[in-house]
């Protein structure tokens, strides 16, 4: 039982302890599952982003490439000039997104502008782009930092060419000035929560701009960011940390692209990305410690039961036990003659009833003798009743220590009478146990005054038979008849003797007597 207990209790702990395993293991599998599908859509949004930028950045160039090749040897005269503002304005309309369209000269004095803003004392010479195109001797287009307008007074970034002249040398500069508004009206579009971000930076890690916008961002120097790291093996990657501008922790997703030094980055915030996982985690781990404290209050009660039960069956058997040894007792003593040890009349009744019954059966002698103490009147006369007593006990010994084998029973018949069932002995063998008893009791030699013989004898009476397959009863009174005569006829012929029953006989009732079987 204590076993069932233990092993009740290890199920319960191994039970609680899985579940509990398979919980953690659960939400940390749908935690990282819901991580990498929100980076799935957000790769797909950002490759989007830098397919746009990428689209609008090439518009600008065709629009650079085509102004360059027409006004390269143009003479700018009055008419020409207006020619190519005309020109530079369709061109502003066609791009959308261009703020203007600027050509400027070696000097980097303005030209000619798309729009029809003031355009005396602007200078350019100090700008990035003018900078790179007048000591770059390459016509590839370049995209400069985000600056502040000094026409418009608007947040831009340039896409430039250098102007060449027919000699190759340096003919000035043709920048679209692409207005960041236009890309913040366009990010502003998109869905990314209340932390979400979106930014379009240089290959170097300079911001272009930032959405949610802030003039301090502008131009920030983000170089030295894991996220470069990665850009540098792979064109796209995502990881998740936390953000140097204001410090929140964000999952982001950031391309490389393929043909242009830009990089487009989004990011939505962790905990806001995660809020619905956490949610459904909450209540799963909710549910799941409801179910723990059920199975755990179950399990106790489970134990508490077998404990309790166990306990019970306990004390049943140790009841069961103590019945046992009572019963144990009460038929010993239902059984046993109180003074001499030996078995009762009862048990004596039942066992000649018995033993007839066997020996009908196998086909066996069996044999009784009676045996009686000589002048036992006068021993309780003479020494009391006490010692008559104590008498009584030592010959009931010495018979007992005459007993040999397990089927021989003595008992007390009644009184001073004892009497002995030897079963399967015939006539001959009962002698001999008759003999050997009365030469103990000599030897045991326990004085008797009032006797001839100065110590206390005994007279025995014998009877055998081969039992009949008739009535086992009356073949009983029928062996107790024969033992008791022969008994009478030992008290006649002078006591201290052995008489043996004489040869069978049918009596009248129809019943055996007693026989000599040998
Ligand atoms: P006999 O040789 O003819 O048998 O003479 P007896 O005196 O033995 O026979 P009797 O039948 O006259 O007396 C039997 C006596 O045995 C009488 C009785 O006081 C005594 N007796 C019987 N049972 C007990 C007993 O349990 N204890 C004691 N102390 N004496 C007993
Ligand atoms: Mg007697
Ligand atoms: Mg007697």
């Amino acid at each position: 039982m204590k076993r069932g207990i233990r092993l009740a209790s290890f199920l319960l702990v191994f039970i609680c302890l899985s579940l509990a395993l398979l919980t953690a293991w659960q939400i940390w599998f749908s935690r990282e599952r819901a991580i990498r599908e929100l980076n799935v859509a957000n790769l797909n949004l950002v490759q989007a982003l830098d397919n746009y930028t990428e689209g609008v950045i090439r518009q600008s160039e065709l629009v650079l490439n085509d102004l360059s090749e027409r006004v390269q040897g143009a003479d700018f005269s009055p008419q020409e000039q207006e020619r190519i503002r005309r020109l530079l304005q369709q061109q502003t309309q066609v791009l959308g997104l261009a703020n203007a369209i600027v050509i400027y000269d070696t000097q980097g004095d303005r030209l000619l502008a798309s729009s029809s803003a003031p355009q005396s004392g602007l200078n350019a010479a100090d700008r990035a782009f003018f900078i790179h195109h007048r000591d770059d001797p390459s016509t590839d287009i370049f995209i400069g930092p985000t600056i502040k307008s000094r026409i418009t007074g608007d947040w831009v970034f340039t896409v430039s060419r250098r102007l060449n002249d027919a000699d190759g040398g340096f003919a000035g500069a043709v920048a679209v000035t692409l207005g960041v508004e236009h890309f913040l009206h366009f990010y502003g579009g998109l869905d990314l929560g209340e932390h979400g971000s979106m930014s379009l930076s240089s290959s170097a890690g300079l911001l272009l701009f930032r959405q949610p916008f802030r003039e301090q961002d502008v131009g920030l120097d983000w170089s030295d960011s894991p996220v470069l790291q990665i850009l540098r093996e792979k064109h796209e990657g995502t990881s998740i940390q936390t953000s140097r501008i204001d410090g929140i922790e964000r999952l982001y997703a950031f391309r490389r692209n393929e043909r242009l030094p830009l990089i487009t980055v989004i990011a939505v915030g962790r905990a806001e990305a995660l809020a619905a996982w956490r949610r459904d985690a909450e209540l799963f781990a909710a549910l799941i410690l409801l179910l723990l404290l059920a199975i755990g209050v179950i399990g106790q009660r489970l134990i508490l039961d077998i404990r309790r039960r166990s306990r019970m069956e306990q004390q049943l058997l140790s009841a069961r036990e103590e019945l046992l040894d009572a019963n144990a007792r009460l038929e010993v003593l239902a059984s046993q003659d109180a003074l001499t040890g030996l078995a009762n009349r009862r048990s004596f009744d039942q066992t000649l009833e018995v033993e007839i019954r066997r020996a009908q059966r196998r086909g066996s002698p069996l044999s009784l003798m009676l045996l009686d103490i000589d002048l036992f009147k006068r021993y309780n006369d003479r020494y009391g009743h006490v010692a008559g007593d104590a008498c009584l006990r030592a010959v009931a010994d010495v018979l007992r220590q005459c007993m040999r084998r397990p089927g021989d029973l003595a008992a007390r018949y009644g009184g001073e009478e004892l009497a002995v069932i030897l079963p399967n002995v015939d006539s001959e063998g009962a002698q001999t146990v008759a003999r050997t008893f009365l030469q103990a009791l000599e030897q045991r030699h326990l004085a008797h005054q009032g006797s001839p013989f100065q110590r206390v004898t005994v007279s025995a009476g014998l009877a055998s038979l081969i039992p009949s397959a008739e009535d086992s009863s009356a073949q009983a009174v029928a062996l107790i008849r024969s033992a008791d005569q022969a008994l009478y006829r030992a008290k006649s012929n002078g006591r201290n003797r052995l008489e043996c029953a004489e040869a069978p006989r049918r009596d009248a009732s129809g019943g055996d007597s007693a026989s000599h079987p040998g």
